[in-house]
């Protein structure tokens, strides 16, 4: 247990204050979520290292700092309604949880929607709510949503998910030609039909297969 703190005060300090994370919320996010839970038990000793992880299925939970990037530039508060899909591991979904916001998630595979189901659960994320399904077409039933965290990467900016933001609302979102190589983009909705938006750098994410991602090639 003490040792689980020090790992992630270590983590916290080295690979995400210094790269210039300053949101506060996100910071104490990330130093209450215990990691270790939402790996596979055999790379438990893992859990606060610099890199995304295997979690099965080809998938990954992604490294620490990503995740802190990302909440930190969807502006998550207490209170948010957030969407996040591609909850995989549910690991972002708790650090969402854990800053207040109110997470629904939406994961493709279900052998990983009852992994990050029995994750929270353990972890003390009960509220998460967790949805098997096509993550690029949103979730319409309880849009529009104040952030949405797509965890996976995409041909081309899915049109359905950008208009279940709110006004003001942020998607953030990895998105390029290659289905491992991708820039990530912040999209802002200014109005009912103007979007900004804004590139936070390059970055390795599995694809987002579905009807607006990359076709199933498996
Ligand atoms: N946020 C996760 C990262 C998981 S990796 C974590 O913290 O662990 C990305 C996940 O996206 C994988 O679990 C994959 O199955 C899922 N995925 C890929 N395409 C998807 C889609 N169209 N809808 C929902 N989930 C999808």
């Amino acid at each position: 247990m003490r040792e689980t703190n020090l790992n992630r005060e270590d983590m916290v300090d080295r690979q995400i204050r210094s790269r210039g994370i300053s949101d506060a919320a996100v910071l104490a996010a990330m130093l209450k979520v215990p990691r270790d839970l939402f790996v596979p038990i055999e790379s438990r000793h893992h859990a606060y290292e610099d890199r995304p992880l295997p979690i099965g299925f080809g998938q990954t939970i992604s490294q620490p700092y990503v995740v802190a990037l990302m909440c930190e530039a969807l502006k998550i508060e207490a209170r948010s309604r957030v969407l996040d899909i591609g909850t995989g591991s549910g690991y972002a979904a708790a650090v969402m949880a854990e800053m207040g916001a109110k997470v629904i998630g939406v994961e493709r595979k279900s052998e990983l929607e009852e992994f990050a189901k029995t994750n929270l659960i353990r972890a003390g994320y009960p509220t998460v709510e967790i949805h098997r399904g096509d993550g690029t077409l949103g979730y319409p039933q309880a849009a529009p949503f104040d952030a949405i965290m797509v965890a996976a990467g995409s041909p081309a900016l899915p049109s359905t998910l950008k208009n279940q933001l709110m006004i003001g609302g942020r998607l953030v979102i990895p998105i390029g030609p290659s289905r491992h190589h991708q820039h990530l983009l912040r999209i802002t909705r200014q109005s009912e039909t103007d979007f900004s938006s804004e590139t936070l750098g390059d970055v390795t994410f599995v694809p987002l297969i579905g009807e607006e991602g990359w076709n199933d090639t498996s």
